[in-house]
């Protein structure tokens, strides 16, 4: 995970967004008075204008066509979800907001994972959001060379920090083998340019880019390594 810098609000959310936000109401309060298929397809058709190609276009090019949490690359295997940090279900007032608005991929945003859980204080949240506040501040990201595994491990046993890995999986199984097989090239790389070698130390500041994947890995390695 690396902090990003929210872009512009994309032109549809700026004539879009109160229409569409009274619509929902509207669509809201119906269905919660009569609980019908047709009122339950109103809300649906409602809430899923925040699904604009204009709004999932401008969020690929903030995040760099990755996942805000794992920092997966996500168009060559998915479709990717636009993620809603405060979920819609919970918060419907934010589902057009723009400050609230992710890109993610399918696993971290998924049931099994995120989906719509938003732990809140009392429960060791809420989860930390790479838009607002740095990741670095709350997680190691770490690399063991010995057994070769590229992990997420939370700063200082920050509370806030250990639900947000636990939450979005930041460690599961299959993330890890693929990440530390990126990061054990990445070290590689690394070790090179520590001992001089201007082709590894090129390749290492490559993979420091937002637009790559693991960068969180690739800035603990150059700093671990002190490569200027
Ligand atoms: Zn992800």
């Amino acid at each position: 995970m690396i902090q990003i810098t929210r872009i512009d609000k994309p032109e549809i959310l700026i004539s879009k967004e109160e229409k569409w936000k009274s619509t929902l109401e509207i669509a809201l309060s119906e269905f919660l008075l009569n609980k019908s298929t047709s009122k339950r397809k109103k809300l649906d058709l409602a809430y899923s204008k925040y699904k604009h190609k204009q709004i999932k276009d401008s969020l690929r090019r903030m995040f760099s066509d990755k996942c805000a949490y794992c920092e997966s690359h996500i168009s060559h295997i998915g479709f990717g979800h636009i993620e809603h940090f405060h979920p819609k279900s919970k918060f419907p007032d934010l589902c057009y907001d723009w400050d609230n608005l992710m890109l993610s991929c399918e696993i971290c945003n998924g049931k099994e994972y995120k989906g719509d859980k938003f732990p809140e204080s009392y429960e060791s949240g809420p989860l930390i959001n790479p838009v607002e506040e740095n990741p670095d501040d709350f997680f190691y990201f770490e690399y063991d060379p010995y057994v070769g595994v590229a992990n997420v491990i939370p700063k200082n046993n920050n509370k806030r920090a250990i639900t947000t890995e636990e939450v979005l999986g930041l460690n599961r199984s299959e993330l890890v083998k693929h990440r530390s097989y990126i990061v054990t090239i990445m070290a590689f790389a690394a070790l090179k340019a520590k001992q001089g070698d201007e082709e590894g130390k090129e390749i290492i500041k490559k993979c420091c880019g937002n637009e790559n994947e693991y960068a969180a890995f690739a800035r603990a390695l150059v700093k671990r390594f002190k490569i200027e």
